[in-house]
């Protein structure tokens, strides 16, 4: 006889991921952005809330297109049936050009090599693939300097196979509120496309913004704006949460394993960081490093027990952290612990932890690995 697990037999350790939020936030940035296209970038597995259930999510609340990173994601989403446009919004390698043209993937393009790979493989399976050219207005990371973009139209615009539909830039400092950076390379980008046009090199689309232009420069909307982070709840800087109104989208939840009360001058976990000073209940829960909640929260970060909160104490291992619940009345085996979310008066978001971190909320979100198992609700 064949025996299979059940719901019950798999790790209490759970994201419950909250869709009915997501796609309030979804519709709440495509009236944002207006008569502007909305890119739901959902990126490294829909920045930890898991690609093909956000991804249909984020089609039925309204987004044009979808972004991602990799072929793969791409690839994912369209065999879940998703048919809008799908941008990758990294660079790929040349030899990534056929399946990218088999998935309809709208690629990122920046190179001549990868410019002659898509058309290649297009002009083989007789399709015409859009794709997006890069600049690079500052970041400095991948994308055509705008000193190069006429000679590179000129080699590749007219490549059989490709149809140039989109040209965009991602700022550099955007987030850090440094707005004279950012009106500089928006600028710059601006005099790219026109002395572009000017040679008869023409692009429908122009994009240059994510989250906080989304919320802050309807003057950089342009004709697409590509958000990410915001449509998890999470504006990238805390005082936009006056101008727009977005709620969290994952709590992060898990139970308590065992309860010990240990003596004064006992070291906890590796390495014994962590001494007792008094007598001390401390708690298990099943949730560690390997799990993507980061060891950086070792005898920093906090949970909540019974709507109270619980400081973590010596070094988080791969498969379990130690939390000091002598303050909090009646705990036992069982209870439910929330690392992420709501629990009575008590809330801890993911800004929180990323504090604790000295990280970004997208970090915190998107390192959750996949055995932690995603429940919809
Ligand atoms: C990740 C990413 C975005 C989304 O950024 P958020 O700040 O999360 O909204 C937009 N554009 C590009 C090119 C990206 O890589």
């Amino acid at each position: 006889m064949s025996y299979s697990l059940t719901m019950t037999s798999g790790s209490p350790t759970i994201a419950e991921v909250n869709l009915a939020a997501f796609n309030e936030n979804v519709r709440t940035l495509k009236k944002a952005v207006g008569n502007s296209m909305l890119m739901a970038v959902i990126k490294t597995n829909g920045y930890g809330h898991g690609s093909v259930p956000i991804g249909r999510e984020a089609v039925k609340a309204g987004a044009d297109r979808l972004g991602v990173t990799t072929v793969e994601e791409g690839a994912l989403l369209r065999e879940s049936g998703i048919s809008v446009p799908i941008h990758l919004l990294g660079s790929i390698m040349p030899e990534q050009a056929a399946d990218a043209v088999y998935y309809g993937l709208t690629a990122s393009v920046s190179s001549i090599k990868l410019a002659h790979a898509i058309s290649d493989e297009a002009t083989r399976e007789g399709k015409t693939i859009p794709v997006h050219l890069k600049i690079d207005t500052g970041l400095h990371r991948f994308g055509i300097s705008p000193g190069e973009a006429s000679n590179f139209c000129k080699s590749c615009y007219n490549l059989p196979g490709l149809q140039w539909e989109g040209i965009y830039t991602h700022f550099s400092s955007a987030d850090e509120r440094d707005w004279e950076t950012t009106e500089q390379q928006y600028k710059l980008f601006i005099d790219t496309v026109s002395k572009l046009h000017d040679l008869g090199f023409n692009f429908l689309i122009r994009h240059v913004g994510a989250s906080t232009v989304a919320i802050e420069r309807k003057d950089m909307h342009l004709d697409m704006v590509r958000s990410g982070i915001a449509l998890f709840g999470y504006p990238p800087e805390l005082h936009q949460r006056d101008l727009i109104s977005l709620k969290p989208v994952m709590q992060l939840k898990s139970k308590i394993l065992h309860v010990r009360e240990l003596p004064p001058n006992t070291p906890i976990g590796y390495g014994g960081c962590y001494v007792t000073t008094t007598a001390e209940k401390i708690a298990i829960v099943p949730v560690g490093h390997g799990d993507g909640y980061q060891r950086a929260l070792s005898n920093k970060g906090e949970m909540l027990v019974r709507g109270h909160r619980a400081k973590i104490v010596g070094t988080i291992s791969l498969d379990q952290t130690v939390i000091d619940v002598t303050n909090v009345p009646d705990v036992c085996e069982g209870d439910e612990v929330v690392m992420m979310g709501g629990q009575g008066k008590e809330e801890i978001l993911a800004r929180e932890i990323a504090g604790w971190m000295d990280s970004i909320v997208d970090e915190v979100l998107s390192s959750l690995m996949e055995r932690i198992r995603r429940v919809y609700v």
